[in-house]
């Protein structure tokens, strides 16, 4: 059995649904299919929430353009006699949104419960449009399906009681389910939804449920690239990837995939493809436990992160002192500061972290907060934020038994004048990283692109 997940750009207008009918229809197999809202409908629900919940009437049009996205999506894939009953639905699904939406807008009030709720219509709209149109198609509401707590806006799933669902569900039904992605329901029985760009990891749970054959993600990119096409032209799409290789290329830049997606698969060795609906010739990626172990490439791709400040603490009274990173990231996390490398010098007498920029005044005031006394008697003279960086990693899983892998990065940076600021390489072996200046990103993405793949 194959679960075939379909992405927003994949079902945003009936065009782009009929390819997917197609897709559908010519896999022979037994198969389930996952779908997001349509196009940004998403990110349209979640504004005509927020105008509503701030009194602002002019919701109502956007509600309307919504509505009229749909109907007309309809009117173009079901012919004129057969129509009628799913409009009913569709409308009778809107006139549910308007009195929510309606409800917010008179209480001015929008809780996360209420906003999950609201979000959730996206994906029922396109998954029941969705299944109306392809041959056996059976609406599936995963809320009756995939269940988590009540941490609105990106609830945790239980698996246990999810599986049992899904195999008691979904394993009767004679035809093609599609199952609406993104949304799940608290052991209450409260809407939930499990973190935006979610539908992946829906088509994850349901693929690891069932212990699916594959699952396979189609959206509007051709897979995983070697680097983000945008900066690096000659960028080009990876055959094969093992799960640690995609993890590190989907955090970092290029998100093709919604990161929590792995776990589920990954536990139960389900491959993951990832392909475009708009590209049939191309096969996308395939990622597996062993990945590509016939490559001849030293690295599987490059990533990279902006918008980097780099902070460093500094002074005598770190030396030889035990408990210093632990109160340092202690306090950094108390503050919900997400530390994206670190690097600390044997002589110990500096610790350099980076961060995000939008973290850096909150990690500052942790830093001054947790070595007050430090900082007073000297012992800790400076701590400095350095702005406009980014990191650069080069990833993959060859790099454990090849030396000269960081000779030949650092080579290519200095020969193209790129000073680098500060390096982490995990003893995984599977990413060695680095922070660079911002003006020469492109730069060294193009550089080392070059001298590793070409
Ligand atoms: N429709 C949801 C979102 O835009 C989930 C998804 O697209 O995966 O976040
Ligand atoms: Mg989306």
């Amino acid at each position: 059995m194959k679960v075939m997940k379909f992405g927003g750009t994949s079902v945003a207008s009936a065009e782009s649904i009929l390819k997917v009918i197609d897709i559908v229809t010519a896999c022979r197999e037994k198969k389930i299919v996952v779908v997001a809202a349509m196009g940004t409908t998403t990110d349209a629900l979640a504004e005509l929430s927020e105008l509503a919940s701030e009194g602002n009437e002019s919701y109502k049009v956007g509600l309307l353009t919504i509505e009229k996205q749909h109907l007309k999506a309809i009117e173009k894939l079901i012919p004129a006699r057969e129509r009628s009953s799913v409009i009913a639905k569709v409308k009778f699904v809107f006139n549910e949104l308007s009195s929510a939406l309606n409800g917010v807008f008179i209480l001015r009030e929008l809780t996360p419960r209420t906003y999950d709720y609201l979000l959730s219509f996206g994906e029922r709209l396109s998954a029941m449009i969705v299944s109306s149109v392809i041959p056996e198609g059976v609406y599936v509401d995963a809320r009756e399906l995939i269940k988590t707590d009540s941490h609105f806006g990106k609830a945790t799933v239980d698996f246990e009681a999810s599986t049992i669902l899904i195999l008691e569900k979904l394993i009767p039904i004679e035809g093609v389910p599609v199952i609406t992605g993104f949304i799940a329901s608290s052991h209450k029985n409260e809407t939930t939804t499990l973190g935006r760009r979610g539908s992946d990891y829906t088509g994850a749970i349901i693929a690891a449920a069932i212990n699916a054959e594959i699952l396979e993600i189609w959206t509007d990119v051709e897979g995983i690239l070697t680097a983000d096409q945008k900066k690096v032209e000659k960028a080009y799409c990876l055959d094969c990837l093992s799960y640690s290789e995609a993890m590190e290329l989907s955090h970092f830049g290029t998100r093709v995939i919604y990161p929590p997606t792995f776990v589920p698969v990954y536990k139960k060795n389900i491959p993951i493809r990832i392909r475009s609906t708009f590209n049939l010739a191309n096969a996308g990626t395939l990622i597996t436990t062993e990945g590509a172990n016939n490559s001849t490439k030293a690295i599987k791709g490059i990533s990279s992160i902006e918008n980097i400040n780099m902070v460093t603490i500094q002074g005598s009274g770190m030396v030889g002192v035990t408990g210093i990173s632990n109160r340092l990231f202690g306090a950094l996390a108390a503050r919900k500061v997400n530390v994206v490398l670190i690097s600390q010098a044997s002589s110990e007498y500096s610790i350099t972290f980076a961060i995000r920029e939008r973290d850096s005044v909150a990690a500052n005031e942790a830093i001054e907060q947790e070595f007050q006394d430090e900082i007073d008697r000297g012992n800790i003279h400076q701590i400095s934020i350095e702005k406009d960086l980014a990191i650069v990693a080069i990833v993959g899983e060859n790099m454990k038994k090849s030396p000269g892998i960081a000779g030949k990065l650092f080579h290519t940076l200095g020969r193209n004048g790129i000073n680098v600021r500060a390096i982490a390489q995990g003893a995984s072996e599977l990413n060695i990283s680095c922070v660079i200046s911002i003006k020469d990103l492109k730069k060294a993405l193009n550089t080392i692109h070059e001298s590793f793949f070409l």
